[in-house]
């Protein structure tokens, strides 16, 4: 009578352990699903590296902002550039870089906003070691994103 509860109590244990078990290798999984559609490689000269984008919302006459996702591969950036209206970044995953003109490089992470007023300068894309995945959102009733000059390597590494 005993070893007959002691063995249920085991079981019992047992069981709540792997439910436990599966129930964190789901969670995992969840992790490494994609939000967004990764989307299109991006193939214009206004990204140095490897970077993709799915436009999520376009601007229009009822919407002053556009949305897209965008994945950086390890090292890829953006050039230099400036949103006439501002833009938000909202990082979905990985690590990654930001930077204004002027100011030191920032290190942002899955889960963190970004604020970049409108009309200045800056970059954003990869840490070295991890991809980075951002939502954009930007602001385009000022007008388009006015493209400049590289990030250099010497720049990125800052
Ligand atoms: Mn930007």
């Amino acid at each position: 009578m005993r070893l007959t509860i002691k063995l249920s109590t085991l079981l019992l244990i047992i069981m709540i352990t792997v439910n436990t078990s599966a129930q964190e290798a789901a969670c995992t999984r969840l992790d490494q699903t994609l939000l967004f559609p990764k989307g299109e490689k991006i193939k214009n000269s206004n990204f140095t590296g490897t970077a993709y984008l799915q436009m999520l919302v376009e601007a229009d006459s009822q919407n002053n902002n556009s949305i897209g996702n965008v994945t950086f591969e390890p090292g890829a950036r953006t050039r230099w550039h400036i949103h006439p209206a501002g833009q938000i970044l909202l990082v979905t995953d990985g690590v990654g870089y930001v930077q204004e003109k002027g100011k030191p490089k920032r290190v942002v992470r899955k889960g963190d906003v970004v604020v970049f007023p409108p009309n200045v300068s800056h970059w954003h894309g990869a840490s070295a070691d991890s991809a980075f995945v951002q939502i954009a959102i930007t602001g385009r009733e000022k007008g388009e994103t006015i493209w400049q000059e590289i990030v250099t390597d010497e720049e990125y590494r800052q």
